[in-house]
């Protein structure tokens, strides 16, 4: 608001014609049926104080207000972007101020809804699923409506058990954790979505700043884990049971929901887990299970590969 008043006085004072120019203003504002109804509002108001105000009753009249002459944050017509004139008084005084408009408060909500989804190594096109763009065939049926009942309950409370995806290669899997992932964002709940394979390099890699605590904390308290593609990562009887193992455990006592995607179902998983360098080691692999019925529901997908 500024700019405008010190240069709308500096125009005035160097214009000769000031006065007509003064009288011209003046007529043009006090005749704005928006300053009209302000001083009909305010019937108390002087002379004084209203001819001492007129600038800020003229900028009142270039803005737009609460985006009525703007379609979006973006092309906002006002001095500053995303704010909308007010004018009201204080002390017999007339004041001018600004607020957010509507399209601002919108913009920075969207923004911190972004936040809510914390990614690491997932495609975009997973990341902008949504639960329209699900085709609701026969195969997928069950998964979909599991998910639906999940956010129905999410809405009041979050679940304590997630859902355990598997099924082929290619037939939506991680697409669906993604519109889940979405929705839940809606709901102000925040994801933290994870392929498994990076989640073994991202650990590995906090080794040389000292980090792996924090990273470890930081699975272990998300409000929803998604575990994208276990049984597809190195295996390492370490991480399976330092890692893997901690963060299901920490989960499952704190009754918090981890979904997952993977090729293999939960004996097939099993085996797969279960064998490592360090030989095989059904006992460890059968309690990760465990912990993963614990905190998941296992739903089987079918259908066709959806990639091209
Ligand atoms: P999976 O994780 O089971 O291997 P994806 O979720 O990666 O499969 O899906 C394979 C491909 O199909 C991806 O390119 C994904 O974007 C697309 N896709 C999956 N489900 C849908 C859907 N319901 N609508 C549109 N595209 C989909
Ligand atoms: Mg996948």
């Amino acid at each position: 608001m500024k700019p405008i008043q010190s240069t709308l006085k500096a125009w005035m004072q160097k214009n000769e014609s000031f006065k007509d120019n003064y009288v011209k203003i003046r007529n043009e504002v006090l005749n704005d049926p928006e300053i009209k109804e302000f001083l009909s509002l305010h019937p108390n108001l002087s002379q004084e104080e209203i001819n001492k105000s007129l600038i800020k009753l003229y900028e009142y009249t270039t803005q737009s207000k609460q985006c009525d002459q703007c379609a979006s944050y973006g092309s906002c017509k006002n001095m500053v972007p995303g704010y909308s004139p007010i004018l009201h008084v204080e002390k017999d005084e007339i004041r001018l101020s600004y607020e957010k408009c509507h399209s601002r408060v919108m913009y920075e909500k969207e923004r911190e809804q972004q936040k809510l989804i914390q990614s690491l190594h997932v495609p975009k096109e997973i990341l902008q699923a949504s639960m329209v763009d699900i085709i609701n065939d026969e195969s997928r049926i069950e998964a979909i409506a599991e998910l639906l009942d999940f956010l129905d309950q999410a809405k009041t409370k979050l679940p304590s058990k997630g859902l355990y995806f598997h099924g082929q290669f290619g037939v939506g899997k991680t697409y669906l954790l993604g519109a889940l992932a979405n929705e839940l964002k809606k709901l102000g709940l925040s994801s933290t979505l994870i392929y498994m394979p990076e989640f073994v390099r991202e650990i590995k890699a906090s080794f040389k700043d000292d980090s792996t605590n924090e990273k470890i904390d930081y699975f272990k308290k998300a409000d929803v884990l998604m575990l994208d593609d276990i049984g597809a990562e190195l295996q390492s009887a370490w991480f399976r049971d330092e890692i893997l193992g901690s963060v299901l455990q920490y989960r499952m006592m704190e009754r918090l929901p981890v979904f997952f995607t993977s090729n293999y179902d939960l004996e097939q998983l099993e085996l797969q887990l279960a064998t490592t360098k360090s030989g095989v080691e059904s006992v460890k692999a059968g309690r990760i299970i465990e912990r993963i019925r614990q905190v998941s529901k296992p739903v089987k997908m079918d259908g066709p590969n959806r990639r091209f």
